[in-house]
């Protein structure tokens, strides 16, 4: 009997440590400890820069994919997988951007074993969609080339940062109060940036169709040779096409992103005898360091570039 009543009591210790184990971890994944920064998780260099201006010190930031790369086409790395198992926090652009090589961020999601709306968030939520003008079902994901956008994107960082980590909610407020005000400044100026250039001559030249958002907010016509970069890139008849837009018009000047090849852009500047007059930043920011390596840095250069070669 002495011995049964041992026995029971050890069961029931164990029981009760087992049971306060889970308790504790569940607790300490729902709400990081005083100690521990919240570990949040960007696919890309534009995602990181919005975060990391609302997170600042409070935070833990880590980002996928590399600066200059193109983030519709991914393949994860042995710490990309890492970051995303420890994180408590992923956000990804959505809108169909990560959607490339058989949805690379969808599987990441599953191998790290995160969930969507859980511990994973679209930074668009809440952002008027554009479609595809070549499959009008697809999404255009490049929604934060309009600054509109982008601090739509800057709202839903906010609010997600603010409910996983109350105790830091007025900093991550203030943070973004701050930003928010610098970036409606620039977008102010920029929506009547480009009206002193005659109609004809706004036309905007690049290689991927990334400025649907852009040319609406900012009253340029979007030309470009392919729509989005997981489609083909440079075919005959996408040559054709564009050449014919640019006869068309009046325009004296051609583009080239950062994070695609400039081989088919170059192809059109031979056949037209325009010049590319600048590289713009439409799918990540620029190396740090160097102009263009925040979203800020990278929206005035484009808005200034595209203006300075549209008007001359
Ligand atoms: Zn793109």
């Amino acid at each position: 009997m002495k011995k049964l009543i041992i026995t029971l009591a050890a069961v029931l210790a164990f029981i009760g440590g087992v049971y306060w184990f889970i308790s504790h971890r569940t607790t300490r994944s729902d709400s990081p400890a005083d100690t521990q920064k919240l570990r949040v998780v960007t696919t890309n260099s534009i995602l990181e820069d919005l975060v990391a201006n609302v997170g600042g010190d409070q935070i833990e930031l880590y980002s996928i994919v590399q600066r200059g790369t193109d983030p519709h086409e991914y393949e994860p790395r042995p710490s990309d997988i890492q970051a995303a198992t420890e994180a408590d926090v992923l956000f990804h652009n959505g809108l169909n951007l990560e959607t490339g090589g058989n949805g690379w961020f969808k599987k990441l999601v599953e191998t790290s074993h995160k969930a969507f709306d859980r511990d994973v968030f679209a930074a668009s939520a809440g952002v008027k969609a554009q479609h595809l003008t070549t499959n009008v079902n697809e999404e255009d994901p490049h929604a934060w080339l309009d600054l509109a956008n982008g601090i739509q994107y800057v709202r839903t960082i906010t609010k997600v940062l603010k409910q996983k980590d109350p105790k830091n909610a007025s900093t991550y407020q203030h943070n973004a109060d701050t930003y928010i005000a610098k970036l409606q400044t620039l977008h102010k100026t920029a929506q009547a940036k480009f009206l002193d250039i005659p109609e004809k001559q706004r036309l905007l030249v690049t290689s991927e169709g990334a400025f649907k958002y852009f040319s609406k907010a900012y009253h340029v016509t979007p030309a470009y040779i392919w729509e989005i970069n997981t489609e083909a890139q440079g075919t005959p008849e996408q040559m054709k096409a564009v050449l014919a837009k640019i006869a068309a018009s009046d325009v004296r000047a051609l583009f080239v992103e950062s994070s695609v090849s400039p081989k088919s852009m170059n192809k059109v500047a031979k056949e037209t005898g325009l010049k590319v007059y600048s590289k713009i930043f439409t799918d990540s920011l620029a190396k740090k360091g160097t102009t263009g390596d925040t979203y800020y840095s990278m929206m005035k250069w484009n808005l200034d570039k595209i203006h300075d070669g549209l008007a001359q």
